[in-house]
């Protein structure tokens, strides 16, 4: 029997690593549209990718693979949930039962309503129009409730999309941990608006020569940890990380040469998120330990290096000196303290992808409770933009002149992404609590991080959490990395110990 089962786990892992290989193309083609494609030749790729996710689908979802996971489902071999072979038949389990739950006529309908919905969210946003957005957006919400009751949930629809994103996470612990960040974080954004000392943003606008930029990022991203012989950094408007295989990782940056931070930040934020990728195991790409545990467990490596690391004041002690060299005509004469604050400045604004490390989570918080509300039945679409601009007064204390600036800025409801928003915070909430942890266990990291030595935290997360894959959910994994829960509270010490004595408030 035993003997049996191991040969059908074999054959399981075995189509699941070659649906990987094709997954692995697909993202080739998907990089390349998005990096170097010539524009006249897009038609043709949207066909290629077409016919690959296509293919990827039926296999993803032949009833082959449902007889395989009935037999191992029960079996010995899934008995222990964090082992790799129990976290692989979980795992493959969730994603076939998930995916067949859907009609294939329900599927299409989505597609269609989610690309119909991006393009009058494009127009909408030209002509500030949400009135000709909102049969639309109702469609979509219509349908993403359909799909929750489809995929079944613990106690509302929300946990159903939620879950897609963050498996495992619950709506009622999000909302929780979300509430405690936003009273920690109302407070303290507040105070430092009515505070009088203002941070030298000017610094940050100054002439930043597009070469240097990208010299300076690519040490940087290379001085953490970003493998260079297994990735590659290019150039997008929008930027992104994507993995090609398991040595091939590619993130993408911009350049403005009138704003030091986008590509800088950026870059650190996409190195974040491919070392998790390079982290992870070689050997078992395409099965669930060779993968990333969620979204929000992603985010919180980029998180982590973008800003417990990159905006922490050991780091520009190291670094400023060494952007003087790359940056001399803006830099000559400045002094790493005024660096440190003005990439730390915090002021509330109407923006979401714009806003500072405090501010940010304000932002999310908003789309959560709004999507939820709307989820449920509590809050019509119409009223929306109303709910949207109450929020913005109450969280963040300003109020957006129009829907542009407000409930049609972002991409996400328009493309079907609801349940997404979350994920961002989480990351938050999680980088903090896993940064703590390795502070203790790494004792004197401010002084590795002052001296540029970035390997005893990179080496850190490989072990405790790239290398455990799937093999555990995300807050299981915080609960087994930091002995803790998951908490708001890292965050908002963090936070308030860093911002405070900046402002001249502590
Ligand atoms: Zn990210």
């Amino acid at each position: 029997m035993q003997d049996r089962h191991h040969e059908t786990l074999a054959q399981l892992c075995a189509d699941a690593r070659e649906t990987a290989l094709l997954e692995s193309i697909e993202s080739l083609l998907g990089w390349d549209e998005r990096t170097y494609l010539p524009p006249a030749a897009g038609a043709y790729r949207a066909e290629q990718i077409t016919y690959l996710s296509g293919w990827i689908h039926r296999r993803r979802t032949a009833p082959q693979i449902g007889e395989w996971l009935d037999e191992l489902r029960e079996s010995p071999l899934a008995a222990d949930l964090h082992s790799d072979t129990g976290a692989t038949i979980r795992e493959l389990d969730r994603e076939y039962r998930r995916l067949v739950k859907l009609p294939s006529s329900f599927v299409e309908e989505l597609t269609r309503a989610t690309v119909l919905g991006q393009q009058c969210w494009t127009e909408a946003r030209q002509k500030n129009d949400f009135a000709g957005f909102q049969p639309f957006l109702e469609r979509i919400f219509s349908l993403k409730r359909e799909q929750a009751e489809m995929w079944g949930y613990p106690s509302e629809p929300y946990d159903a999309l939620l879950d897609d994103f963050e498996p495992g996470a619950e709506t009622a612990t999000v909302a929780q941990t979300l509430d405690g960040l936003r009273s920690g974080l109302a407070p303290l954004v507040a105070e430092i608006a009515e505070c009088n000392r203002q941070a030298p943003c000017d610094l940050l606008t100054r002439h930043y020569p597009r070469a240097a930029q990208q010299a300076f990022g690519d040490e940087a991203a290379a001085a953490i940890g970003f493998d260079f012989s297994r990735g590659r950094l290019d150039i997008t408007h929008h930027p992104f990380c994507s993995s090609l295989g398991p040595d091939d990782c590619r993130i993408t940056t911009r350049y403005d040469e009138q704003h030091f931070s986008s590509a800088f930040f950026g870059t650190l934020h996409e190195a974040g998120h491919g070392m998790y990728d390079q982290g992870l195991r070689t050997e078992q790409f395409g099965l669930p330990p060779g993968t990333y545990i969620s979204l929000g467990i992603h985010e919180s490596q980029s998180r982590l290096w973008e800003n417990l690391v990159g905006r922490s004041a050991e780091f520009w002690q190291h670094f400023f000196p060494i952007a003087q060299q790359h940056f001399p005509a803006a830099l000559a004469g400045e002094r790493w303290e005024s660096f440190w604050f003005a990439v730390n400045a915090v002021r509330p604004s109407l923006i979401r992808v714009e806003a500072d490390e405090a501010t940010y989570n304000l932002h999310i918080i908003i789309r959560f409770q709004l999507e939820r509300a709307v989820l449920s039945g509590e809050l019509a679409v119409a009223d929306l933009p109303q709910a949207w601009n109450d929020r913005y007064r109450q969280y963040l204390g300003i109020e957006p002149p129009s829907d542009v600036d407000g409930v049609l800025q972002d991409i996400h409801w328009s493309a079907g992404l609801v349940g997404y928003f979350p994920t961002y915070s989480l990351g938050n909430v999680y980088a903090a609590q896993f940064f703590r942890q390795a502070e203790k266990e790494l004792g004197d990291l401010p002084d590795q991080l002052k001296r540029g030595d970035f390997a005893p935290l990179k080496q850190w997360l490989n072990r405790n959490i790239h290398q455990r894959g799937r093999c555990y959910r995300a807050v299981e994994l915080v609960q087994q990395v930091t002995g803790q829960p998951l908490s708001a509270e890292p965050m908002i010490e963090g936070l308030r110990n860093k911002l405070l004595p900046l402002y001249g408030l502590a």
